[in-house]
């Protein structure tokens, strides 16, 4: 339902109910101009006061146009408003919505409403210097898509603010709070800066990306160039699967002493580089790498037919592996304290070792 009429037309100015003196003599018409009856203000004590058509049936859009125009001479006293942030949703890069412009308020020199602007009118106008910002009021009638690309043409921001919420009754300030200080319920039809700021946007990230593949690849080139120097110098690059852990290399030497000689031991004894890790898959096949060459501990039952001291072979020589392996595992903090210890390459990813 429609609320009471508390807006008229007073001398083609809009007034307030508290400002007019009871019935007919408020000399009052209705704000809607397919109507504009005569209104008769209703200040009672018992109803709220209000203005009621005097002579003529209520008319459906004196509260609208009175809604309406209220709005206008609010903005048009203020000379200033809140428009609100600007959007873009970012595909390419980001795949999230940016914010292009936050939501400020504005301040113009002048406003005029309802001027023909080309083959539009707006309902205010917005002047600030040789710029313009037109505000569309939307109470019941929203911009369509023929008004849509009349604005667009125009190459005038835009912004349209909804009011219908409006529509069940209000306070003046709450409506002053809308328009003037709010951007909630407003939005951009067009705005003439949009597709700059897009491009602009679209451009930094562009040249973001470069400079970030420019800086990894220079990085991995850093990298390259010092791992090539360490091999030269005959140094060894400890690499770890594990962040804070190093596989010592001195280390599984030492431990490997421990045990008796076979294949595997006897390489690491020499103090051939073994990376610590035990490999498997399906069944009891395992092995390990040292250097790049691969041993096998316990074959596939497939491949091979071990004898019963075989196996018990096998499984005490992954024994061994596992404690040379357990011993072997220090942390960056220990590495560094190491007369070996040369460098860092790529955090503490890879350690650069001087142990042969
Ligand atoms: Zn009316």
């Amino acid at each position: 339902m429609i609320p009471k009429l508390t807006f008229a037309l007073h001398k083609k100015q809009l007034v307030n109910i508290d400002q007019v003196v009871s019935g007919l003599d408020c000399n009052c018409f209705c704000p809607n101009p397919n109507c504009n009856s005569k209104l008769i203000a209703r200040k009672g004590n018992i109803k709220k006061h209000h203005f009621a058509h005097y002579e003529t049936d209520e008319c459906v859009g004196a509260f609208e146009s009175a809604l309406h125009l209220l709005a206008k001479e609010i903005i048009q006293t203020e000379k200033r408003i809140a428009i609100p942030e600007m959007e873009f949703y970012d595909s390419e890069y980001e795949n999230a919505t940016i914010l292009l412009s936050e939501k400020k308020e504005v301040k113009a020199q002048s406003v005029d409403l309802e001027i023909l602007q080309g083959d539009f009118q707006p309902d205010v106008v917005m002047n600030f210097g040789s710029k313009q910002l037109f505000i569309e009021i939307a109470v019941t009638h929203f911009v369509d898509d023929e008004k849509r690309k009349k604005i667009t043409n125009s190459g005038i921001s835009t912004i349209e603010i909804d009011l219908s919420s409006f529509m069940a009754g209000f306070e003046k300030q709450s409506l002053v709070e809308a328009l003037i200080y709010s951007a909630d319920n407003k939005k951009w039809i067009y705005n003439s800066k949009q597709n700059l700021l897009i491009n602009n946007y679209l451009k930094t990230k562009k040249r973001e990306l470069e400079e970030e593949e420019e800086y990894y690849k220079k990085i991995e080139e850093e990298k390259n160039s010092k791992r090539k120097k360490a091999r030269l110098k005959g140094y060894r690059i400890i690499k770890t699967n594990d962040y804070y852990q190093i596989h010592c290399p001195k280390t599984v030497k030492e431990a490997s002493n421990k045990f008796k000689s076979n294949a595997i031991i006897e390489r690491l004894r020499k103090g051939d580089y073994w990376n610590g890790v035990i490999y498997g898959h399906i069944g009891n096949s395992r092995y390990v790498y040292i250097g790049k060459d691969k041993y096998e501990i316990f074959p596939s039952d497939k491949d091979f037919k071990l004898t019963e001291i075989e196996a018990k072979e096998r499984r005490r020589l992954y024994g061994q592996l596992m404690r040379i392996s357990s011993k072997a595992n220090i942390e960056c903090e220990t590495c560094e304290k190491c007369e070996y210890f040369h460098e860092y390459i790529d955090h503490k990813e890879e350690i650069v070792c001087k142990f042969k």
